[in-house]
């Protein structure tokens, strides 16, 4: 039987008074951090009698070093920065300034280059960034500050009260694999926040408890979503330079399946790539670790990467829904920011500066609500800070953009192309979606040869070189967890794994999990002969399972704090 992590009960725990309590510690939630304690310097120069205190200001972060769990490409659009910290360009570790930017078509074998670079994709300004070094970096502008940050504890429940949030249930530690509490069992704490900032990335954990608990999906769009693989590779001197970027559409994807590429040359040869799949493909064969080892096949990649060598691997989902999918952004004691909310610009690739944006702005809000007699009532302005900003500026105009290629990749052209002359609204101001995981086909809806099918079967093992089976990668990306705790992955009925699941649509969690944690083993009193086995060890955190099960019986919780990749340099 497989046990599954949830907080014990009838625990007696620890409690913490908190101002505000930020759950995450990447762009957004740093960044949120450091804006609330510039404000709070501020005030205290200017009103010495009415000094604000930071002691009771926490950022919880669920990896055991800042930046652990963080990845993407990454390009950074500095508007954010430039307001967070002028001056941040001479001593934030970046790689390069983007100088060259080319987009190509492929088709197996061949390319075409598109003769000019779309204006969404024109990078000249952005920085090319590792965000695991970037991150670091900021978190020790935001500890000089005085702020405390707790790396190793993840936030595992919201603590309500009525309508209200009012703080945050750390995990606890020291739980074996049968939920029994071990020698060195630690309760997790309550921490009673007046302000509860959720800035978790993509899929928060804690954010879908707020969404489910308040409804806030209500008439919004459903969120819909990418997952990125990445590798990092050190390649032979003056291959690409450092700031040359390289995006491509097509192959290895089909018309049907939306996603592409990104190539970013790093300083001292260092190269990001990576494939970008949206979770809304039709086929449950496909795999989107298999998609990038199939790009890395195309003549023209692979005469890129050769006689280089893979350093890092990791993946990680983000959040494609735009506008119409952000859900109402702050409520009676809490806020949401960054991923966690959809702050991303999926025609630009980009949300990064979006994240520290909204960070910034939900500092400004809490800041001023820490000054009322009732600090959690008083959070309404965050909405219309985010619409009356460069956020609202930027997403609007780009509202309706993923929506448009619901119907594959040429009508999405066609959308994106009436979106640029119409003010972003197309054919209606508001394309409705569909969630992704609807979108799959039962395996007796796809064709039995179909190139999801052709890729698995030609990368089943990888040549060690250029390509690698998913073990192989996953060695690459530092993943480590306890071993002996209860699975972070709910599956709330496996009798659906075993019985429907596995001939309906093929067991999917084996393929798109781009880390090896669902297996269908051999079991002989199965009613399938297989029967689902979990290797939770291996999980990247990318939260892929919890967005693309079709039947949505999988829940991702945070594994005891500490554990997960170690994205070092990525
Ligand atoms: Fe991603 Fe889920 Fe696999 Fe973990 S188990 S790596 S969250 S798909």
């Amino acid at each position: 039987m497989i046990v599954f992590r949830k907080p014990l009960p009838g625990i007696e725990r620890p409690q913490m008074e908190a101002d505000v309590v930020i759950v995450g510690g990447g762009p957004a939630g740093l960044a949120c951090a450091l804006r609330l304690s510039q404000l709070i310097d501020d005030h205290n120069r200017r009103f010495p009698n009415q000094q604000i205190s930071k002691e009771n200001i926490y950022v919880l972060e669920k990896a055991r070093e800042l930046g652990q769990h963080c990845l993407s490409g990454a390009l950074l659009d500095p508007r954010a920065m430039n307001e967070l910290l002028p001056g941040w360009r001479d001593k934030a570790p970046i790689e390069a300034e983007v100088k060259k930017e080319s987009v190509y078509f492929l088709r197996e074998k061949s390319k075409f280059k598109l003769p000019i670079t779309p204006p969404p994709l024109r990078d000249h300004g952005n920085y090319a960034i590792s965000i695991n070094k970037f991150v670091k970096w900021l978190g020790e502008k935001v500890e000089a500050e005085g702020i405390t940050v707790f790396t190793g504890f993840a936030g595992a429940e919201l603590l309500l009260d009525d309508d209200s949030v009012v703080g945050v249930r750390t995990d606890d530690k020291g739980v074996d694999k049968e939920g029994n509490k071990k020698d060195n069992f630690e309760p997790g704490y309550d921490l009673k926040a007046k302000i509860t900032i959720l800035a978790e990335g993509t899929r928060g954990s804690l954010t879908k408890q707020l969404i489910s608990r308040f409804e806030l999906d209500k008439d919004r769009n459903p969120q819909t979503y990418g997952v990125g693989v990445k590798e990092l590779w050190e390649l032979p001197a003056g291959r690409i330079a450092p700031g040359e970027v390289i995006y491509t559409m097509g192959w290895p994807l089909t018309t049907k399946e939306y996603g592409g590429s990104w190539i970013y040359g790093f300083k001292g040869n260092i190269v990001s790539l990576g494939f970008v799949t949206g979770l809304d493909y039709p086929d449950p064969r496909l795999d989107p670790q298999t998609v990038l080892q199939s790009f890395k096949r195309h003549p023209f990649i692979a005469s890129l990467l050769e006689g280089g060598k893979l350093i890092r691997y990791g993946a990680k989902s983000l959040p494609y829904g735009g506008w119409w999918a952000i859900p109402p952004v702050s409520g009676n004691g809490w806020m949401i920011v960054g991923d966690s909310a959809g702050f991303l610009n999926s025609q630009r690739l980009k949300g990064i500066h979006l994240a520290i944006k909204s960070g910034m702005l939900a500092a400004e809000t809490a800041f001023e609500a820490m000054q009322t007699d009732a600090p959690a009532c008083a959070l309404g302005s965050f909405h219309r800070r985010v619409e009356s900003s460069w956020i609202g500026e930027e997403l609007w105009p780009v509202r309706n953009f993923h929506q448009g290629f619901e119907g594959g990749f040429w009508k999405g052209m066609f959308h994106a192309g009436l979106q640029q002359f119409t003010g972003g609204a197309g054919v209606r101001d508001r394309y409705h979606a569909q969630p992704g995981y609807a979108r799959m086909k039962k395996l007796n809806q796809v064709p039995a040869d179909s190139n999801c099918r052709k890729q698995l079967l030609d990368n089943a093992k990888g040549d060690g070189k250029l390509t690698f089976d998913k073990l192989t990668d996953l060695y690459h990306s530092g993943t480590k967890h306890e071993e002996d705790q209860p699975a972070h992955l709910v599956i709330h009925d496996t009798n659906i794994c075993n019985t429907r699941c596995i001939h309906e649509y093929g067991s999917p969690c084996q393929h798109f999990c781009p880390a090896n944690v669902y297996e269908m083993l051999e079991a002989t009193d199965a009613p399938q002969g297989k029967q689902i086995h979990l290797n939770p060890s291996n999980c990247v955190h990318c939260k892929t399972c919890d967005i693309m099960d079709p039947y949505q019986i999988i829940t991702w919780v945070p594994p005891e704090g500490g554990g997960g990749p170690n994205y070092d340099g990525m």
